[in-house]
């Protein structure tokens, strides 16, 4: 099947992952979509963040209902850094006939050269990637051999975590910004009641 592999934090899921996976998803004609909630994202190692079972969960609350989509725990459950090459790799050999798509937000674009091999992702997996509010980059040169980038364009969406847990931290409303099962379960477990770390 054409398979996409969403790969994030998570922290908190919201609506601009939800609608950024299911553009993909049609225009890109993939069968699924899977969220994969990284356990210890490399980029955000220094930051603390929420257990990866909350966000694992959150991500299940999000997307109930939705045929096309699954929550992964294939990072959740691995130690050390969650590397997307990993993953890639792990889905590669455990579905063989599979076509694979890595799906990324314009400012994970511009930081893809930093990734660990970024040019293995690109040979693996199509890389398609989705307009982001103050991300704009140009698809890199990642050598021979590279599958095409497929861009996807959404309707822009100035949502993110790092803003969603600075409001909650406040005690501000983010209704609508993420679905209300994943707003009840933040509410119910407390989350997101400290003050938030700065932006990333
Ligand atoms: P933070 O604000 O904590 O950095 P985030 O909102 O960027 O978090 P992540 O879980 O880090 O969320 O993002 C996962 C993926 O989703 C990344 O590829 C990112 O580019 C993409 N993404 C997140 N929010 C949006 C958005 N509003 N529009 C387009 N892409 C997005």
């Amino acid at each position: 099947m054409r398979l996409g592999l969403f790969g994030g934090t998570f922290d908190p899921i919201h609506v601009g992952h939800l609608i950024l996976a299911e553009q993909c998803r049609e225009a890109c004609g993939l069968d699924q979509v899977w969220f994969v909630v990284a356990n210890e994202p490399p980029h955000k190692r220094g930051r603390k963040r929420t257990g990866v079972h909350h966000r694992l969960e959150m991500a299940r609350l999000a997307i109930a209902g939705n045929p096309g989509f699954a929550a992964s725990d294939i990072e959740a459950d691995r130690s050390g850094p969650s590397y997307s090459v990993d993953t890639l790799a792990q889905v590669q050999e455990e579905r063989p006939g599979d076509e694979l798509f890595f799906l990324i937000g314009g400012d994970s674009l511009i930081d893809l050269p930093t990734w660990r091999e970024p040019d293995r992702i690109a040979r693996m997996a199509s890389i398609v990637v989705v307009n982001r509010p103050g991300a704009q980059a140009e698809a890199p040169d990642l050598g021979p051999g590279v599958k095409p980038f497929l861009p996807v364009t959404i309707p822009p969406i100035g949502v993110s975590s790092s803003d969603l847990r600075r409001r909650l931290a406040e005690g501000r409303s983010v209704r609508y910004m993420v679905p209300s099962a994943v707003a009840a379960y933040i509410e119910a477990h407390k989350l997101y009641r400290e003050p938030a770390a700065p932006a990333t």
